[in-house]
């Protein structure tokens, strides 16, 4: 038997909400908790199948037991939210909006116990979760609460798509969940959401907050599991839209499983997103950007800026100043303040990133890590950087998804955006320059649903993201992101006078 993390002060709210479920989570149903399997007879061995959710910060100790969701389990859930769809279109966006309100408040309540759960179970550094990923949760319902009061004014001609199938993954649980929730609630439909297998804690938590706010059983419902239970999520034929965030792999199956459904998509996939940097940029500022840009998350980060691409003339400088800002970063326990770095999801994405880094020192590129090591008691990888890289070799190519960044040079402007577009991707990119000319000329010519100046990864609810080609498609947040989660209403009307006309015709003699 494995056993449960230790739990130090810092722990303690996190420990306290684990403890009080038993560490064994079912899945949140109709206002309810369902227990793994439960539609099986109780001597059958497929009663209760459980997975582990671990804390990889520490030593990957196991947290809890988590229900794997199977058909049966989707299949509740659906009904649930289908169940419950009438009665919360009624409501009216007024309605909804106090819900919504209610929500963002008690996240905001909650944020210590969530920012813990989160950096536990994840391994992001808790200033992270606490300073950035729990106010824009927060920030995400109280936005989407003004566009439910607005929906009736402001989409006039739009309906609530019905019951909608969310699959979100691990580096964000929280954030990735509030985008998905919001928008969707505010427009008027209830859900099924599967969070990732590695992160399922804070989604459980949300069940609670929903339930804590008086939510109307069934609206929100989270099954947990495995990829198995998201593919039958993906194939469920009383679900209407599918809302994916996660691998471009994935995302393609999705894809498949759902052509000629008639299921409406959206995606948000993998990414590797350029930092194109010109000699004429505050290297300083520079520097601290990459910090954000590629070690925010450890990396893990769609958007993370993840190929510098610098200005031959100022290369060899940034890359000194960018060695000894690392040296200074600190790795280790995702719940000490002080840290920059924390812990690896899980021990099979350590491999992902050694394997990859491995294969671009194999295709020539240089590879530099700070002279310290990190802790042994986690799963943990330091900040690196590749240079010499080709732009044609794999690193330069593959999203790495962790805190590796490869580092490329330019002569020209033009050069910069042919580099910066060399990728199958085109979800984010970042530009440093002191001319606003030139970032002005430059910005619109790389293929990104966002360009950042001389900033990065910085986020509001109410703008729109996404991304181009194999980054997927469809946006989150903002006014266009609410046009995921809505249908002409003359289809809805159409709908519904056919089903008025087979009534009549019933009635009729
Ligand atoms: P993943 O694709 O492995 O898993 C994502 C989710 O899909 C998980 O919940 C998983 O259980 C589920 N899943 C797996 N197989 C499935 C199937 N056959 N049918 C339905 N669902 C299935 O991705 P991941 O490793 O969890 O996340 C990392 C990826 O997510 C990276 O590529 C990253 O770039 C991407 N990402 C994109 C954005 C964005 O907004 N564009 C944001 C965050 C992460």
């Amino acid at each position: 038997t494995m056993e449960y993390g230790p739990a130090p002060e810092a722990d303690g709210p996190a420990k306290e909400w684990l403890d009080r479920h038993e560490r064994r989570f079912g899945h949140y149903i109709g206002g309810s908790w369902r227990a793994a399997n439960e539609h099986f007879a109780a001597d059958s061995p497929r009663k209760g199948e459980y997975f582990a959710t671990n804390a990889p910060g520490r030593k990957n100790a196991k947290l809890a037991d988590v229900a794997q969701g199977t058909d049966a389990d989707v299949d509740a859930a659906v009904q649930a939210a289908t169940k419950a769809l009438p009665a919360w279109q009624k409501l009216g966006g007024h309605g909804r909006a106090r819900y919504l309100y209610a929500i963002a408040r008690h996240v905001q309540k909650h944020a210590r116990l969530l920012s813990v759960l989160e950096s536990l179970d994840n391994g992001k550094p808790i200033r992270e979760s606490r300073d950035v990923d729990v106010p824009l949760v927060a920030r995400h319902f109280y936005h989407h609460a003004g566009w439910a009061q607005l929906m009736e004014t402001e989409l006039p001609d739009s309906a609530p798509i019905g019951v909608v199938g969310q699959i979100i993954p691990w580096n964000f649980p929280l954030l990735m969940l509030a985008w998905k929730i919001a928008p969707a609630l505010a427009m008027g439909n209830t859900l099924v959401l599967k969070p990732a297998e590695f992160t399922p804690l804070t989604a459980l938590l949300f069940a609670e907050i929903c339930h804590e706010v008086g939510l109307p059983p069934g609206v929100v419902n989270i099954v947990t599991g495995d990829g198995r239970t998201g593919a039958a999520l993906t194939a469920h034929p009383g679900v209407a839209k599918i809302a994916f965030t996660g691998s471009t792999e994935v995302g393609r199956i999705i894809r498949k499983a759902t052509a000629g459904t008639g299921k409406k998509l959206s995606m948000e996939l993998g990414g590797k997103s350029p930092f194109v940097v010109f000699e004429d940029a505050d290297l300083d500022s520079v520097v601290e950007g990459v910090v954000d840009a590629i070690w925010f998350n450890q990396g893990q980060v769609c958007c993370a800026g993840s190929r510098i691409l610098a200005q031959e003339s100022v290369a060899p400088e940034l890359l000194a100043k960018l060695r000894a800002r690392m040296e200074t970063l600190r790795v280790g326990d995702p719940l000490d303040k002080a840290i920059d770095i924390g812990a690896i999801v899980a021990p099979v994405q350590l491999e992902r990133i050694q394997e990859l880094v491995k294969q671009g020192v194999d295709e020539g590129a240089s590879l530099w890590q700070p002279s310290w090591s990190c802790p042994t008691d986690g799963v943990f990888y330091p900040p690196t950087v590749l240079s010499d890289v080709q732009p044609a070799s794999t690193v330069a190519q593959v999203e790495i998804f962790g805190p590796v960044v490869v580092f490329m040079t330019f002569r020209t402007p033009e050069e910069a955006v042919s580099l910066a577009n060399n990728t199958t991707y085109g979800l984010a990119a970042s530009v440093w320059t002191e001319s606003l000319n030139l970032a002005l000329d430059v910005a619109p010519k790389i293929k990104a649903g966002t360009v950042w100046i001389n900033c990065t990864n910085v986020f509001d609810a109410a703008s729109g993201f996404g991304g181009y080609r194999e980054s997927g498609y469809g946006r989150e947040g903002g006014k266009e992101g609410l046009y995921e989660y809505v249908k002409p209403r003359w289809m809805a009307e159409t709908k519904r006078a056919k089903k008025d006309a087979k009534s009549a015709a019933k009635l009729s003699p």
